[in-house]
């Protein structure tokens, strides 16, 4: 069995995070190191994706439940608006290879350093 990924550890509380949100199927927590005024990583609570392609392909309802959750968040903690992320693959900058999306608020949209 692989290990855990860091993900599915702060899932089990077995490591911290700021929890701002949780339901049966996702999570999401501030990012450890924000790139934006508000920076939250939204993830499926399953570690079986790797990445939004197969996520996509495998359980579309899901990934609808991590927009949704996006939409969410950024009404909570900005102003509505915001930018979704999904780095796929390591040349993209993916480093957790347990999908997840970056909810990024507070600042203007592409161009701005971030
Ligand atoms: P990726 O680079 O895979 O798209 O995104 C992984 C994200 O997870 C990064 O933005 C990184 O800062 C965040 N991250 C990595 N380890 C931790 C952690 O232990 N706690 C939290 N809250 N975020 C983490």
């Amino acid at each position: 069995m692989a290990e855990p990924s860091i993900f599915s550890r702060i899932i089990a509380r077995e490591i911290p995070a700021t929890i701002v949100l949780e339901t049966d199927r996702v999570i999401a927590f501030n990012d450890i190191a924000p790139q934006a005024p508000v920076h939250i990583v939204v993830t499926p609570k399953t570690e079986q994706y790797r990445d939004v392609v197969e996520l996509a392909a495998g359980d579309p309802e899901l990934l609808a439940e991590l927009v949704a959750t996006a939409r969410q968040l950024a009404d909570e903690h900005a102003n509505g608006d915001f930018r979704l992320v999904f780095n796929t693959g390591a040349d993209a900058g993916q480093t957790v290879f347990h999908v997840h999306a970056h909810v990024l608020a507070g600042h203007g949209g592409l161009g701005e350093d971030t």
